[in-house]
């Protein structure tokens, strides 16, 4: 009898073991799928859902089938209540969300994910076995892992609430020639405690567990010091980065707990954001390390330039001038997401398009206020795909360009980028439109992108300025053309 129970047990214990590793990998096949899915506008939202699919099948087999020395798991009313406190913020804060503020809310929930595996080092540090330590001496992976998902986790989530309140303008750029020099010391410091930690020999964890605290909080200031002074047209590079952070704080978290789940879905966004990062990285021409060392730009005081005249253009002018055009190419920026005006610039492009003009639009990788921005803006209009062109390869197109429409766009187009060694976004590459035959500039008023520095785009001869909310100027326009 005795015999038979204990058969049954082991049989019952590999069971949902067997269920548990299944539904992990399960989990993780939905994870890459929907990270394949996310690559195309049209099934994105798909991807996004058999992602999620895959994270709440994890969750749900962890509680019902882990088992730590066969015991199931316990605070089961703790850990419902969290989740239905986390479910219920994280849902009304993302119904609630405008597209426009959509960075703040990946800042934001980026940091949660930081902050969370940083939690879990803090707990699991005091709790190493001694046993452990004395077999093997403090040099171990768990150890490690718990050491780098610290200082990861907590680099990330400091870092991602000042690039919130950045995104949200609460917070300046802090800028002096000192901070990379407090940025490469505060990294080194915590390498070396790291490695000292690991060679503190046979300790009792919970004895030197206030280590870990010095731990955090190094690594606290050094997340926030390294991001405070990146401004100018820089933010996206960071933004990518610290959500490749993330990811690799919790990959170290599924490698303390050999939880495959959290391993893989750990990975898949530490590599994705690791890619981001450095693709984002050639993009703004910047190098990788010094985003790690928060130095970028020029930072220096922008040259004084001309500004000269502005000139306008009348809605008819510009409706003459782009029905006659042969080519027009659409440059589209933040202020086409925040007038919403998607829609009615696909009509535009349509309307031109069946009078036999050539229409394409150039595609900055920073334009608007997240990767990708565009291009999803645009999807969501139905415009084709095909029709996107990215800057390298719409810029030698540009001189036989009769017509560059600038739509809410700013920092993208800015010379200054070429010409002003001594401003922000210097090196950046940028959209060329000053090489096209004329530019209509669609905004309204002077106001500044968001380097907050002057474009002097729009007091080029070549340029006429559309003024006004971009969506009304654009259903004004394509009324005009539609009667010629
Ligand atoms: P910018 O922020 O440079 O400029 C947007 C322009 O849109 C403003 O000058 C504003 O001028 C105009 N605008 C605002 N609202 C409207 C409206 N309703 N109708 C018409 N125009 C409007 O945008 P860009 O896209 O050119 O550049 C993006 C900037 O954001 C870059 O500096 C980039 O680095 C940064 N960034 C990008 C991120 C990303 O991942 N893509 C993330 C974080 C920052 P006015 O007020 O006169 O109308």
């Amino acid at each position: 009898m005795n015999d038979l129970f204990t058969i049954s047990e082991t049989i019952n214990f590999t069971l949902t073991d067997i269920l548990l590793e299944a539904s992990y990998l399960i989990a993780s096949v939905l994870f890459i799928i929907g990270l394949k899915m996310l690559s195309n506008p049209q099934s994105a939202r798909k991807g996004n859902i058999w992602a999620a699919i895959g994270m709440v099948l994890a969750i749900i087999t962890t509680i019902l089938f882990h088992r730590q020395n066969g015991q199931p798991i316990g605070n089961i009313g703790y850990i419902l209540t969290a989740i239905a406190i986390g479910t219920i913020i994280g849902w009304s804060i993302a119904i609630k969300v405008k597209m426009t503020a959509m960075p703040q809310l990946v800042s934001l929930f980026n940091g949660m994910g930081g902050a969370s595996a940083a939690l879990i080092s803090l707990m699991e540090f005091p709790h190493i076995s001694p046993e452990l330590i004395a077999a093997e001496g403090m040099m171990n992976g768990h150890v490690l892992a718990i050491l780098l998902g610290l200082v990861i986790g907590s680099v990330s989530f400091a870092g991602s609430m000042i690039a919130l309140g950045k995104l949200d303008g609460r917070i300046g750029d802090i800028r002096s020639p000192f901070m990379r020099y407090i940025n490469i010391s505060l990294l080194l410091f915590l390498l070396v405690f790291i490695v000292y930690i690991m060679n503190l020999g046979q300790v009792i964890p919970a004895e030197i567990s206030y280590l870990i605290y010095i731990l955090l909080a190094v690594s606290m200031v050094y997340g926030i010091a390294f991001v405070m002074p990146i401004g100018g047209a820089d933010m996206p590079v960071v933004i990518s980065l610290l959500n490749s952070f993330t990811g690799v704080a919790a990959a170290m978290g599924g490698f303390l707990y050999s939880n495959q789940a959290m391993l893989t879905g750990g990975i898949l966004v530490g590599s994705a954001g690791t890619i981001l990062t450095i693709l984002m990285c050639k993009a703004m021409n910047r190098s990788l390390l010094n985003v790690i060392i928060g130095a970028f730009g020029g930072g220096g005081t922008a040259m004084e330039h001309e500004e000269g005249n502005i000139r306008e253009i009348t809605l008819s002018d510009a409706a003459v001038l782009l029905n006659y055009s042969q080519k027009v190419v659409i440059v589209p920026g933040y202020g086409l997401a925040v007038a919403q005006a998607q829609h009615i610039c696909h009509d535009l492009d349509k309307m031109l398009e069946s009078k036999g003009v050539e229409v394409k639009y150039a595609i900055h990788p920073v334009a608007g206020r997240m990767p990708g921005h565009m291009n999803v803006l645009l999807a969501e209009a139905d415009v084709p795909y095909e029709k996107l062109i990215e800057s390298e390869d719409i810029n030698p197109e540009l001189p036989n360009t009769d017509v560059v429409v600038v739509i809410g766009a700013n920092d993208v187009v800015n010379p200054a980028a070429q010409d002003d060694p001594a401003s922000p976004i210097y090196g950046m590459p940028i959209i060329n439109a000053r090489a096209a035959k004329n530019i209509i500039v669609m905004k309204r008023g002077m106001g500044k992108g968001y380097a907050a520095i002057e474009n002097y785009l729009f007091f080029d001869p070549k340029t006429r300025m559309l003024f006004g909310n971009a969506k009304d100027t654009l259903q004004a326009l394509v009324a005009e053309i539609k009667e010629l």
